[in-house]
C-alpha cells in the first residue's frame, strides 16, 4: 500500500500562535539566515506518539519557511542513555517521512564549549562551586512561598571556584561530592533562578564521549546553548519549558553565545487510554507487560507502525490536532479515526474468515474450483480486481450463523438464505453437532443461477457474507487489540498499572485467510471485508502469516463525541 494514497492535510498551510510568531520574526528580519528548528530528543528511550506530535511541528516548520531542522540528540546524562535508542529515533524520525540532511548533531559535540562557557561564568562571577549534598542543596532551594538559603559556599573567591571546576573535570573528587551553580537569585520566584546546577561529577561512559569527563552538563545548561551554537532561530518545546525560558535567556545574556534563540511553547500532547513517558514505557518494557517497544499495543512510534498505522496517517492526526498553548487530552479514538480514514482510501479489500465454520454445499460438484472476480478496492477502480477460489467446502465467520436467529439477526440460519460476496446464494439445510452439542458443520445448497450474488427471479437475500475456500485457504494467525489501558485517564485510580487492560490482545490461531494473502509483505496493511484493517506481522512465517488488527471498521470516535468526550 502506497503511503501517498490520502491527501495529507500536513502539506497544506495552517495557522497558529507560533507560525504567526515566526511570521512576525521573518518580516521584522530576525531570521536573516532562513528559519532554522530543531527536534532535540534524550536518547533514553523509544519516541513515542507525542514526540510524533513535536517532529511534525519542527520539520513542517522547515519545510514550510524553507528553512531547516536539526536532529539533535540531548546526551547529557549517561546514565540513561543508549546507542539502541539513537539508532531508533532516527528510524522512526526517517519513518514518519522526514529528513535532517546534513544536520545530525549531539549535544555532547559542544562539551568542550559547554565546559569553556562555565568556566566562563565562574571567571566573572556568575557561577561557583558547591560543597552541600544533593540533600542540603534541595533543602534550601526553599519553596514556591518561601526564598531559598544562599549556600555557604556562594561566596567563594572566582579563583578558588576556578581551581575545584578544573578539579572536579580532572576527575579529583567524588561523584556526587561538588557540582558547579550559576549564581543568580536563591530568592526569585521562579525557582529555576534559584542558582541552578550547571555541572555535576558523574562517572559514567558515554555513548559517544566514552570515559572522557568525569563532569556532565545539566539538561538546563546543555539545552539553550547547544540552540544558539546551531543557530537554531526558533526554538519549540512543551510548556513545561516555560518556566525555564528566563534561565535560558539569563545564559544567553550572560554568555558570549554566536546566536539568541527565540523558545516558544506548545502544549504536549496526551491521549486517552494510554500513557506518554519513557520513564513509564520503559517500566512496561522492562517488567515484561508487553512484548517490547515494538509490541503493537505500545503508543511508541515503532509500536504503532507494527500495528500498521501509516505514516501519512500519523502526520494527517498531528496536522489536524493542531499546536495550542493550554494542555488538552485527546481522544485516542480520534487517531483510530484517522488512522481509519487514511486505509480507507488506501488499503486493498481481502476477505478472511477469523474464526472459522465449515459450510459444505451438497449440490455443489466435488472437485470443482471457481476463480471468481472480486474488486480490490471500491473507492479506486484502479487498484483492480483478482481471482478468489470457490469450492465445495468453505469457511464462514461462526458468529455469522445462529441456529435460532436473534430478531434482526438476518444472517446464516437454519432454512434462511444469504449471500457469499462476490460468489452464490446458498441456503442453510442441516446443522452438524458434536458431542458436547458444538456446531461442527453447515450443510447448504447453492442456486447455481446466482452466480456474482443475485438471483435471476430477483428475490430478496439480506445478509452478505465473507468466506474462504477450505481447500484452497492459507492458515494465518490474527492478533486483535484493545486499548493499553481500561480507563481513559490511566492515572485516575492512583496506580496506573493496576489500570492495564488485562484483554488488551486477543490471539485468533485458527484463521483462514484468502491465497492473495499469502503473498502480503511484512507491513502491508489491507482490509478483511466486514472486519477491520490489518497488518502482516513480522513473526509470520511461510504459509503461516500473522496479522495485527489495525483498526476495526466501525468508528467509535464518533461514539466518544456524543458522549461528550
Ligand atoms: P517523556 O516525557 O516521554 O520522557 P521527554 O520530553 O523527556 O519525554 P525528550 O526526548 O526530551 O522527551 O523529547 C524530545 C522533544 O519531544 C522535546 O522537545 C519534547 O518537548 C517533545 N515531546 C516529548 N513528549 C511530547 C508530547 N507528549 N507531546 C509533544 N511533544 C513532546
Ligand atoms: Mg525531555
Amino acid at each position: 500500500m502506497a503511503d501517498t494514497a490520502a491527501v495529507s492535510p500536513a502539506d497544506a498551510p495552517a495557522r497558529d500562535f507560533i507560525r504567526d510568531a515566526i511570521r512576525q520574526d521573518i518580516a521584522a528580519g530576525k531570521t536573516a539566515g532562513g528559519v532554522v528548528t530543531r527536534f532535540p530528543p534524550e536518547p533514553n528511550g523509544y519516541l513515542h506518539i507525542g514526540h510524533a506530535k513535536s517532529i511534525c511541528l519542527n520539520f513542517g516548520l522547515a519545510r514550510e519557511f524553507n528553512g531547516r531542522c536539526h536532529l539533535r540528540f540531548d546526551d547529557t546524562n549517561p546514565a540513561k542513555e543508549e546507542q539502541e535508542y539513537i539508532d531508533s529515533i532516527q528510524a522512526d524520525v526517517r519513518w514518519l517521512g522526514f529528513d535532517w540532511g546534513t544536520h545530525l548533531y549531539y549535544a555532547s559535540d559542544y562539551f568542550e564549549q559547554l565546559y569553556a562557557w562555565a568556566e566562563h561564568l565562574v571567571t566573572t562571577g556568575h557561577a561557583y562551586v558547591d560543597d552541600q549534598t544533593a540533600a542540603e542543596i534541595r533543602e534550601n532551594r526553599g519553596t514556591l512561598t518561601e526564598a531559598g538559603r544562599p549556600s555557604p559556599f556562594r561566596d567563594r573567591p572566582a579563583a578558588e571556584n576556578l581551581d575545584f571546576l578544573r578539579r572536579m573535570r580532572a576527575g579529583e573528587f567524588a561523584d556526587g561530592a561538588r557540582v558547579l551553580r550559576a549564581r543568580i537569585d536563591m530568592a526569585s520566584g521562579n525557582i529555576n533562578l534559584r542558582d541552578p546546577v550547571l555541572y555535576r561529577i558523574l562517572r559514567a561512559r558515554h555513548p559517544r564521549t566514552g570515559d572522557t569527563w568525569y563532569l556532565y552538563p545539566t539538561y538546563d545548561f546543555a539545552h539553550g546553548q547547544s540552540d544558539a551554537i546551531e543557530g537554531i532561530t526558533h526554538s519549540i518545546c512543551t510548556l513545561e519549558f516555560e518556566d525555564h525560558r528566563p534561565l535560558y535567556d539569563w545564559f544567553l545574556a550572560h554568555l558570549p553565545v554566536p546566536s539568541q534563540p527565540r523558545q516558544i511553547e506548545f502544549a504536549r500532547l496526551n491521549l486517552t487510554h494510554t500513557v506518554l513517558s519513557k520513564r513509564r514505557l520503559i517500566q512496561l518494557v522492562r517488567d515484561g507487560h508487553v512484548r517490547g517497544w515494538d509490541d503493537p499495543r505500545m503508543p511508541t512510534i515503532s509500536g504503532i507502525r507494527r500495528r500498521g498505522y501509516p505514516a501519512g496517517a500519523i502526520r494527517d492526526f498531528c496536522a489536524r490536532i493542531g499546536v495550542a498553548k493550554a494542555n488538552s487530552t485527546v481522544e485516542i479514538q480520534y487517531l483510530e479515526h484517522c488512522v481509519r480514514e487514511y486505509l480507507n482510501a488506501a488499503a486493498l479489500r481481502r476477505m478472511a474468515v477469523l474464526d472459522p465454520i465449515k459450510v459444505v454445499i451438497e449440490n455443489y460438484p466435488e472437485g470443482q474450483v471457481e476463480e471468481l472476480e472480486a474488486v480490490n478496492n471500491p473507492n479506486d477502480a484502479a487498484a483492480g480486481t483478482r481471482k478468489v477460489p470457490f469450492g465445495r467446502e468453505l469457511y464462514i465467520e461462526r458468529d455469522d450463523f445462529m441456529e435460532t436467529p436473534a430478531p434482526k439477526f438476518f444472517r446464516l440460519a437454519p432454512g434462511r438464505e444469504v449471500r457469499l460476496r462476490y460468489a452464490y446464494l446458498v441456503t442453510c439445510k442441516e446443522v452438524v453437532k458434536d458431542a458436547a452439542g458444538e456446531v461442527t458443520e453447515l450443510v447448504c445448497t447453492y442456486d447455481p443461477a446466482s452466480r456474482g450474488g443475485n438471483a435471476p427471479d430477483g428475490r430478496k437475500v439480506k445478509a452478505t457474507l465473507h468466506w474462504i475456500s477450505a481447500a484452497r485457504g492459507v492458515p494465518a494467525e490474527v492478533r486483535l487489540y484493545d486499548h493499553l489501558f481500561r480507563s481513559p485517564d490511566p492515572d485516575a485510580g492512583g496506580d496506573w498499572l493496576a489500570d492495564l487492560n488485562p484483554d488488551s490482545v486477543k490471539v485468533l490461531a485458527g484463521a483462514v485467510v484468502e491465497p492473495a494473502l499469502a503473498e502480503a509483505r511484512v507491513g502491508e496493511v489491507t482490509q478483511f471485508e466486514r472486519q477491520g484493517y490489518f497488518c502482516v506481522d513480522p513473526d509470520s512465517t511461510p504459509g503461516k502469516p500473522v496479522f495485527n488488527r489495525s483498526v476495526g471498521l466501525r468508528d467509535t470516535w464518533a461514539k466518544v463525541q456524543a458522549r461528550g468526550g
